[in-house]
């Protein structure tokens, strides 16, 4: 009896030390894998979009200034690490078989991203599969004109639709001067929403800057220490729909908290080191975009409370007719159905089928552009390529995650919601 409870204590003791070896022998891959994708950073100026791990690791990578070569030599030895490392599937935490998972696809994207730089060209999907684990669908141009067909009806008139369009929607700018005051309404609502379900960092904040001249609409710069500074581009006018999706997509529940949430229970409580940089062109981009677009919808689980809102504050603060607000949010959804023309322009001119002028052209009739917004997002385009899937793919692959866990129950819908923000999951990890 005795031996056999010695036997049964020596297992115990040799898997556990097994578990805790394996755990150093991750911890030293996760490591390297940051400073690896520092070193890129210093090739790649959009590469590393957050960091705040120790700040000598970044004066380390300026010194060194590795070639690519050596970073893919590296990335490649990495691999292999971890392929080596047990297998955590024979674990019950699953926490970390995605910790592994995770490692293995970040790596292995900034692998393709180097040989990205050294001049390979992929073609679109390729791309997109070997960046962010993920090929969106392709649709023919009559998917799009079904929908189009419906907008025609909707704003009826002579002229290209998407001056129509333009014309018909200029009552829903917010004015620059109100910008601030309905921005600052529509966090507060969403933190208020979010708050109620998730645990945040009590000295969680952020700041709200206004800029110009950029490809995108806003951006969240998490700075660590549960920290982001959001910032708005006002380039272009900003319509009313745009307040809650900018609060929600970079604010509450999603980019903040997101980044918030995996510093909170990744790297501080558990010490995983590769939480602690963000490498933009990555898998985990299609998780934080995918959970920024559809955290809108989390944060207003009906239209008729989305609604409410938009009438009884958003509207008045803006100065703009709430008796017109279901109208402009019908055309809204029927825009938002046309979310994949972007993609398919980005695939074709990125292919080089098509050429900048041509982008800008199938996007004005497509996705219903002016040509000042068809511009811009074919600037968009040209510097951040397949990265446009991983708002809508994304958005689409996080839904049916979630709700095939919860439903449409909203309770449930937010701790999944939760736990997805708390988790390394990736893309490929969301379609069990
Ligand atoms: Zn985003």
């Amino acid at each position: 009896m005795r031996r056999i409870l010695f036997l049964f204590v020596l297992c115990i003791f040799l898997m556990s030390s097994g578990g805790a070896r394996a755990a150093d022998a991750m911890n030293a891959v996760a490591e390297r894998y940051v400073h690896l994708v520092l070193a890129l950073g210093q090739h790649d100026p959009d590469y590393v979009d957050a960091f705040y791990g120790p700040p000598e690791w970044k004066t380390q990578a300026e010194k060194e200034k590795k070639s690519l070569d050596a970073i893919g030599a590296e990335a490649a030895e990495l691999s292999a690490n971890v392929a080596k490392i047990p297998d955590a599937a024979t674990s019950d935490d699953e926490m970390l078989k995605l910790r592994r998972e995770y490692l293995q696809k970040q790596i292995s994207a900034l692998a393709a991203r180097v040989r990205m730089l050294k001049g390979e060209k992929l073609k679109f999907d390729d791309e997109s599969r070997a960046l962010y684990d993920a090929v969106a669908p392709t649709y023919p141009d009559s998917h799009f004109d079904e929908i189009i067909k419906q907008l025609e009806e909707r704003i009826p008139g002579d002229g290209p639709l998407w001056q129509r369009y333009e014309n018909w929607r200029k009552p829903f700018v917010i004015p620059k001067e109100k910008l601030d005051v309905v921005f600052q309404l529509a966090i507060k609502e969403c933190r208020a929403r979010t708050l109620a379900h998730v645990a945040l960092p009590p000295n969680e904040s952020f700041t709200v800057e206004y800029v110009t001249n950029k490809p995108w609409g806003g951006y969240n710069w998490y700075k660590g220490n549960f920290h982001s500074v959001i910032q708005v581009n006002t380039d272009l006018p900003i319509f009313i729909d745009r307040a809650v999706d900018l609060a929600a997509h970079e604010g509450y529940p999603a980019h903040h908290v997101y980044n918030s949430l995996l510093e909170k229970n990744l790297v501080r409580d558990r010490g995983w080191v590769e939480f602690s940089v963000y490498a933009l062109f990555s898998p985990q981009s299609l998780v934080a975009e995918g959970t920024a677009n559809f955290g809108r919808d989390v944060a207003f689980p009906t239209k008729t409370e989305r609604m409410k809102f938009e009438k009884e504050v958003l509207f008045p603060a803006a100065g703009i007719d709430a008796s017109r607000a279901d109208e402009y949010y019908a055309v809204q959804d029927l825009m938002k159905q046309l979310d994949y023309a972007t993609n398919k322009a980005a695939r074709r001119l990125i292919n080089g089928e098509i050429d900048e002028s041509a982008a800008v052209q199938w996007l004005q009739k497509y996705a219903v552009m002016e040509p000042a917004r068809a511009k811009q997002r074919v600037k968009f385009i040209q510097r951040y390529r397949s990265y446009v899937i991983n708002y809508n793919l994304g958005e689409d692959m996080v839904r049916r995650y979630i709700e095939k866990r919860s439903g449409t129950d909203p309770e449930k819908r937010w701790s999944e919601f939760g736990k997805l923000l708390s988790s390394p999951r990736l893309p490929s990890g969301l379609k069990h």
